[in-house]
């Protein structure tokens, strides 16, 4: 795909999903980042409806880090994972208190330090919470979509990341946190993707090698 494609290939998608944004409900960054956290391993649909009624009662980071371990781990509990969850969600607000004047941090390079927080996590706080997208989050559906359409062989994230940020201009970063997902979640699905009805099938290299 040349690079006029590539930027066909992303206007097709956002007139496609013109809506698309982020799923996770939160009301402050802080809020966010456990958000984030929770939604590893585990849909945002669960995670909006897990976090309500833990942000009704806890807010700030120093809720969070003063909290017993077995309250946090039975709040988050429908979330999955929820043991090394709540310790990096602990360790997390612990060290916001601590070190941020319990802010959360907004530089890539800070906020890969905190516990539960990868370079996936990262780029989706740099976009949702702080509009300064650095990259590409990529999930499961970016990166079946990538490897698919062909702009990516990679099978780590970070490499499949470093693809996709070659060939695309600084400002499709939004578009594409947002549209690869809602394009694997509606139409390149996992399994039986509907690819008679894809708006990016020209472009797609499994769709040409069938
Ligand atoms: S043509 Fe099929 S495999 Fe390719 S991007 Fe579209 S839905 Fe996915």
């Amino acid at each position: 795909m040349n690079s006029k494609q590539t930027i066909e290939m992303i206007e097709k998608l956002k007139q496609t999903y013109p809506d698309a944004k982020c799923s996770l409900n939160f009301t402050t960054p802080f809020e966010m980042l456990v958000a984030v956290i929770l939604s590893a391993q585990c849909t945002d649909e669960r995670v909006n409806k897990t976090t309500p009624a833990i942000f009704a009662q806890y807010t700030k980071p120093e809720d969070f880090a003063n909290m017993e371990l077995t309250v946090l781990e039975s709040l988050i509990h429908p979330c999955g994972f929820y043991k090394n969850k709540a310790k990096n969600i602990k360790a997390t607000a612990q060290i916001l208190v601590e070190k941020y004047h319990s802010q959360v941090p907004n530089t890539m390079e800070e906020l890969m330090k905190l516990p539960g927080v990868g370079r996936k996590t990262a780029n989706v706080i740099m976009l949702e919470v702080f509009s300064n997208p650095q990259g590409v989050a990529v999930d499961t559906h970016c990166k079946r979509i990538a490897n698919r359409i062909g702009i990516s062989k990679q099978k780590e994230p970070e490499k499949i990341e470093q693809d996709i940020l070659k060939i695309f201009p600084k400002k499709y970063y939004y578009d594409l946190n947002h549209v690869f997902i809602w394009h694997g979640r509606n139409i390149c699905t996992a399994r039986n993707p509907k690819c008679e009805k894809c708006p990016i099938c020209m472009y797609c290299q499994e769709y040409q090698k069938k």
